[in-house]
């Protein structure tokens, strides 16, 4: 559920309506409903009720630190990728103690950074970063905590693009070898053993895959506890599923994905840590945009909107679907057809998105929503085609703030600088 409503036959974003905002910051823009992030959050706090629980927001679905502040003031840990998103944390005021370092890549000075200013753990992902790792713990005089990310071998079921859990992916160890990786780490100075990190993929819409992971995390953490580990907290990733269409079948709730929980590990009374991005934030944005033209093709035609790829780049890049909704909805006797929609250049070569079909009865400077933008949309924009970044807005109520604004052309043209032999 999210708190994007039609009222007087218009969407609103909670209690303002979005022609307000497209009209105060121009379009596109997206815009993101602090009771709907805020509803996520809590969804998954109760579906963990009764355990010992952190819920860490992945930062890279949405990292602006407005929405960071928001989540981290009610209570949300953070799990970060980089020392850009570990800092934007720490400007959001998460304290270190609730954010945990997770990424494959993460580099010495990453590592250095996040122990001078305070971290929950760090996921390790390889041999060699366990031993990088204790040797700027060590460097510095403190103890890192760790645990390791284990890949369990299971098939998500998702796109392969952001499947992440078979043995084939470069993600974390292999659980076979997980042991022997443990032995190494309580074996190196500056490093602390507190738990075991896995995570699967993204957009998973099944809970079998899910409950596969954790039943092989629960027997890797007997294990280890008799070799010995302190094995006192399970981070179990992320990826639970949206919808992405209001037709579709209803994915998997936080609540299934916590009774799984409690049942695969809830025996080993451990601290459960999740990190949920896309459910937390996906269905808490729309990406608005105004159509520009529309163009009648062979057989088929076409709504030319302001948005473009490089402002939502999933259809593109993973095949995504968003559904598209007119701002205004249609009176009775309005052109009833329906278009393919397409942005500048949403695709190369002008093929229209098969995202975007289903925007019935639009007219030209008509406001369209492209639902469901609020993850992997903002974070993964660009200038290209120099197109300025896209703005972000964020609404509570009755009231909205731009988080981000649109920069201007000499602002985006001031970051290049020409050589002085030039
Ligand atoms: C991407 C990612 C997440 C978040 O995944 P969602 O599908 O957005 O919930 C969590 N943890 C790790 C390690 C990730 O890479």
């Amino acid at each position: 559920m999210d708190h994007f409503l039609s009222r007087d036959g218009e969407l609103w974003a909670e209690d303002v309506p979005l022609s307000e905002i497209a009209a105060a910051v121009g379009t596109p823009v997206y815009v993101y409903s602090s009771a709907t992030l805020l509803r996520h959050l809590s969804l998954f706090d109760e579906a963990l009720h009764g355990m010992p629980h952190l819920v860490c927001f992945a930062v890279k679905a949405l990292s602006n630190v407005a929405v960071l502040r928001l989540l981290g003031e009610a209570g949300a840990g953070m799990d970060v990728v980089s020392e850009g998103e570990y800092r934007r944390a720490v400007a959001a005021g998460v304290p270190g103690e609730r954010i945990v370092f997770s990424g494959v890549g993460k580099t010495r000075a990453e590592m250095r950074a996040a122990l001078t200013g305070g971290v929950r753990q760090f996921n390790l992902e390889s041999e060699p970063e366990m031993r990088a790792l204790s040797e700027v713990a060590s460097s510095l005089g403190v103890t890192a905590p760790v645990a390791i990310r284990v890949n369990p071998d299971v098939d998500a079921r998702t796109h392969a693009k952001i499947a992440t859990g078979k043995s084939e992916n470069k993600f974390g160890i292999p659980i076979a070898k997980a042991r022997e990786a443990y032995r190494e780490a309580a074996s190196l100075p500056g490093l602390r053993v507190v738990g075991i990190d896995v995570h699967i993929g993204s957009q998973l819409t099944d809970l079998a895959p899910f409950e596969a992971a954790y039943r092989k995390v629960a027997e890797l953490a007997g294990a280890l506890r008799a070799d010995g580990h302190a094995i006192e907290r399970l981070d179990l990733g992320g990826g639970l599923g949206i919808p992405y269409t209001r037709s579709n079948e209803v994915p998997p709730l936080p609540s299934d994905y916590g009774e799984i929980i409690r049942r695969t590990v809830g025996p080993l009374g451990c601290e459960v840590v999740i990190e949920p991005g896309r459910l937390i934030a996906g269905n808490a944005g729309v990406l608005l945009s105004r159509v520009v033209y529309m163009k009648e093709g062979e057989g088929r035609d076409f709504l030319i909107l302001d948005a473009a790829m490089n402002d939502l780049v999933r259809p593109a890049m993973y095949d995504a679907h968003h559904d598209i909704v007119p701002v205004r909805e249609p009176e009775p006797g309005d052109l009833d057809r329906l278009y393919d929609v397409v942005g500048p250049r949403l695709r190369d070569g002008g093929t229209p998105s098969p995202a975007a079909a289903g925007c019935r009865r639009c007219a030209r400077g008509d406001l369209v929503a492209f639902r469901s933008a609020g993850a992997y949309g903002a974070v993964m924009s660009s200038e290209y085609n120099s197109r300025p970044l896209v703005p972000e807005v964020l609404v509570q109520k009755d009231q909205f703030a731009v988080i981000r604004p649109r920069p201007s052309y000499e602002e985006m043209i001031a970051k290049d600088s020409i050589p002085a032999w030039l």
